[in-house]
C-alpha cells in the first residue's frame, strides 16, 4: 500500500513526515531544512511561486504578493475576518461568495489555492525525500476549526494533487508524536499547542492504548502573531520616542522589516538575555538601534500568554480534573519554546520541576516522585504535530496499529421541557459516539402529540439554546402525566445525532437525524460558553423560578377550583385564610409567561407559599374528597 505523510500546516510554519521502517521522521528540503515557513510569494509578471523561507525573505521585498498567516482565512467569511485585530501586509477582499480572496496585483487567489501551493511544495519534499510519488496524506488543523475551516483545508489538498485520507486534531496529533500510549493505564494528558496563530488546550486520558479526548478549549485567533504584534508596536513607538519616522509614515517594505525584527528579537530571546534592534535606514535619512531585554519582551508577552489560561482552566472544569489528577502536560507549538510561556504552564498546573534542556525530561525517577504534573518538552515542539499526523498515516495503512482517536461533544444536547427549560440528554465534552435516554410526559390534560424541540447549548432557557429542529409523536388522548414518550439520543462516530422518540404505550416511534452536532464553529461554541458562565447566576435563578412557578400555579389552580367547590361547607375564618393565601401567591406568580417570558420572582418565596398552601390545603383537600365521594354515591342512587 502506498505511504501516506502527514503534515501539520501551520499558520506560520508547515512540516511533512512520514513513518519509514517503523519511525517517523519528518522530511528535510534539499537545504536541509525540516520547517517550512507558511509563506508564499507570487510574481505577478512571471506567474513563479516561491514558497518556504525564500519567500518568508521577499516579505521585504514585495509585501503586497508574499502571502503569510493565510489559515487565519481558510474556511471563513470576509466579514468574520475583517474584525481580526491581526493584521497582514497584503490585501484581501471579499469573493463572489462572500469568503475571502488574496489580492495579487491584478489578480486574486483563495486561501485554499495559497495553501495548496504550500501544500505542493511539501508534497515535492516528501518526494524528493522518499524517491517515489506522494498522493496521500493525513493534515491537521486546530481542534477548533469548524466544518467549513476543515473543508477548505481538504480542498487545499486536492488542489496540491493529494488525498485527504484524513483530517485531525493538532493536540491530538502531538501526543501520539509524544508516544503517550506507552504511558500506564488511565494516564491523563494536557496538550498545551501555542502556535504563531492559533491556540488549543487538549486534555486526553489513556485507556488500554487508546486515546480519549476529555475536553478540548482553545483559539483559532491567539498565537505568537499576537505577541510579534504587541512587539512591533512596542517598536514603533520606541523609534518614535527616538526621533524617528511615525510607522505610519513608513514605507510598506520598511514597516514589514520592522515586523521581522519583532519576530526575530522574540525568538532570539528565548535564549538570549538581551537582543540588539538593528534597523538601518528605515528612511533614507533615519537607522535605529537600540537593545531589547528579555524583560521588556516578557512584559509585552505576559498578556497574550495570560489569554490562554482561561482556555486551560475551562478544559480542566470541563473534563471535571484538578492540575493535580494530571499525569504530564505536553508542550507544542513553536510559540512554546518560550521561557515565560514555559514557566507560566508550569506554575498553572502546579507541575513539578523540570529542567528545560531537551531530552532531560524523559520522565527520570525524580518525576515520578515530585508532585504534580511532568511539564514534557522532550519533543522539538514545532516537529509534533506533523509527527502525530505521520502515525495517523501509518495506522490507516495498517503499518501501526491499536490506537484510536476519539472526539468529544463540543456542547450539551437536550430537549425543551416545561416552561420553555432545556433538558440536557448528552451533557457537553461526552466522549463520542455515545448514547443517552429520558422518559417525559405531558403537562396537560387530553394533549394527543408531544413536541420535541432539539436544543444544543449550555443555557437554562431553550431560547437561548440552538434550535436544531422540531418534531411532533402524536399518542392518545390521555389525562396529564399519564403518557410516556421516551427519547433516546445517539451520536455517531461521525458526529450525526440520531433521536429516537417513542410512545411507550403504543410502541409508535419517529426517528430524526440532526447532521454533524461534534463540527460546530469554534467562535460560536467559545461565545456559548461564555455567554453560559456570565450568566450562570441569572439562568440558575430563572430555572428555580420557572420550576417553582410551575409548581405555585398547579397548586394554586388546585385550590382555587377546591375553594369554588366546597365555599358552603368552609368555616369563615379558613375561607379568608385560603383567600388571603391565594391572593398572595397570585401576586408573587407575577405576570403571565405568554406576556412576559422574561420576568424572573422571588423563587424562594414562592417556594415558600407553595410550602404553606400545601399545609393550610390539607383539610381542604379531606374536604373536598368527601364532597366528590358524596356526589359519585349519589349519582348511583347510594347517598
Ligand atoms: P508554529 O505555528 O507552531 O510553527 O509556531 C510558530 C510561532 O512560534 C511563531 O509565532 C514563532 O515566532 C514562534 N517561535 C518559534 N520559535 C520560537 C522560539 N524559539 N521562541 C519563541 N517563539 C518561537
Amino acid at each position: 500500500m502506498s505511504k501516506i505523510v502527514g503534515i501539520d500546516l501551520g499558520t506560520t510554519n508547515s512540516a511533512v513526515a512520514v513513518v519509514d521502517s517503523g519511525f517517523p521522521i519528518v522530511l528535510a528540503d534539499s537545504s536541509g531544512n525540516r520547517i517550512t515557513p507558511s509563506v508564499v510569494h507570487f510574481d505577478p509578471e512571471s506567474g513563479d511561486v516561491v514558497v518556504g523561507e525564500l519567500a518568508k525573505r521577499g516579505r521585504n521585498v514585495a509585501p503586497k504578493t508574499t502571502v503569510y498567516s493565510v489559515k487565519q482565512y481558510m474556511g471563513r467569511r470576509y466579514h468574520e475576518c475583517q474584525d481580526d485585530a491581526r493584521s497582514v501586509d497584503y490585501d484581501i477582499k471579499a469573493s463572489d461568495k462572500g469568503g475571502v480572496e488574496v489580492r495579487l496585483g491584478g489578480q486574486s487567489r483563495s486561501p485554499q489555492h495559497v495553501s495548496a501551493e504550500i501544500l505542493k511544495h511539501l508534497k515535492a519534499v516528501a518526494e524528493a525525500g522518499l524517491e517515489t510519488e506522494i498522493t496521500r496524506a493525513v493534515i491537521t488543523v486546530p481542534a477548533y476549526f469548524n466544518d467549513a475551516q476543515r473543508q477548505a483545508t481538504i480542498e487545499a489538498g486536492e488542489l496540491a494533487g493529494l488525498t485527504v485520507e484524513r483530517i485531525i486534531n493538532e493536540p491530538t496529533a502531538a501526543a501520539l508524536a509524544y508516544g503517550l500510549d506507552k504511558l500506564s493505564d488511565r494516564a491523563k494528558v494536557a496538550v498545551y499547542d501555542f502556535g504563531g496563530g492559533t491556540f488549543d488546550l487538549s486534555i486526553l486520558e489513556l485507556t488500554e492504548g487508546t486515546f480519549q479526548v476529555l475536553s478540548t478549549n482553545g483559539n483559532t485567533r491567539l498565537g505568537g502573531d499576537d505577541i510579534d504584534q504587541k512587539l512591533f508596536e512596542h517598536l514603533a513607538g520606541w523609534i518614535a520616542d527616538e526621533g524617528g519616522p511615525s510607522i505610519i509614515d513608513l514605507s510598506a517594505e520598511a514597516r514589514a522589516r520592522v515586523r521581522q525584527v519583532a519576530e526575530m528579537a522574540k525568538i532570539q530571546l528565548s535564549k538570549e538575555e538581551s537582543f540588539e534592534v538593528l534597523l538601518p535606514f528605515l528612511t533614507p535619512e533615519y537607522s535605529f538601534s537600540g537593545a531589547l531585554s528579555r524583560e521588556t519582551l516578557e512584559g509585552l508577552a505576559k498578556g497574550v500568554v495570560e489569554g490562554t489560561r482561561a482556555h486551560c482552566r475551562r478544559a480542566l472544569e470541563d473534563a471535571k480534573l484538578a492540575a493535580k489528577d494530571l499525569d504530564q502536560v505536553i508542550l507544542v507549538g513553536g510559540q512554546s519554546r518560550m521561557p515565560l510561556v514555559r514557566r507560566m504552564v508550569s506554575e498553572w498546573f502546579e507541575c513539578a520541576e523540570f529542567e528545560e534542556t531537551r531530552g532531560d525530561l524523559r520522565l527520570g525517577e525524580d518525576y515520578h516522585e515530585a508532585e504534580g504534573p511532568t511539564l514534557n518538552v522532550s519533543q522539538h515542539p514545532d516537529e509534533a504535530v506533523a509527527l502525530g499526523a505521520a502515525i495517523q498515516g501509518a495506522i490507516l495503512t495498517g503499518e501501526f496499529k491499536d490506537v484510536l482517536l476519539l472526539d468529544v461533544t463540543p456542547l450539551s444536547l437536550g430537549i425543551e421541557t416545561f416552561g420553555g427549560l432545556m433538558n440536557v440528554i448528552i451533557p457537553r465534552n461526552s466522549t463520542i459516539p455515545v448514547k443517552a435516554g429520558e422518559t417525559f410526559t405531558t403537562a396537560v390534560d387530553g394533549q394527543r402529540e408531544m413536541l420535541i424541540h432539539l436544543l444544543q447549548g449550555e443555557r437554562e432557557k431553550s431560547k437561548d439554546n440552538w434550535s436544531l429542529g422540531r418534531f411532533t409523536l402524536s399518542f392518545e388522548k390521555a389525562p396529564r402525566g399519564v403518557p410516556r414518550v421516551g427519547v433516546q439520543f445517539e451520536i455517531d462516530v461521525n458526529g450525526v445525532l440520531h433521536v429516537l422518540a417513542r410512545d411507550i404505550k403504543t410502541g409508535q416511534e419517529r426517528l430524526e437525524r440532526v447532521q454533524s452536532v461534534v463540527d460546530v464553529d469554534d467562535a460560536d461554541v467559545q461565545q456559548m460558553v461564555e455567554e453560559s458562565v456570565e450568566h450562570a447566576f441569572d439562568d440558575l435563578a430563572a430555572r428555580r423560578w420557572i420550576e417553582n412557578r410551575l409548581k405555585a400555579k398547579e397548586i394554586l389552580v388546585a385550590t382555587q377550583q377546591g375553594v369554588s367547590l366546597c365555599k358552603d361547607e368552609l368555616s369563615d375564618e379558613y375561607l379568608e385564610e385560603l383567600q388571603s393565601a391565594i391572593a398572595e401567591m397570585s401576586t408573587c406568580l407575577g405576570p403571565d409567561p405568554d406576556q412576559d417570558p422574561d420576568y424572573v420572582g422571588d423563587w424562594q418565596r414562592l417556594k415558600e407559599l407553595v410550602k404553606s398552601m400545601d399545609e393550610l390545603t390539607a383539610d381542604l383537600a379531606e374536604l373536598q374528597m368527601q364532597i366528590v365521594m358524596e356526589e359519585m354515591l349519589k349519582q348511583k342512587g347510594l347517598g
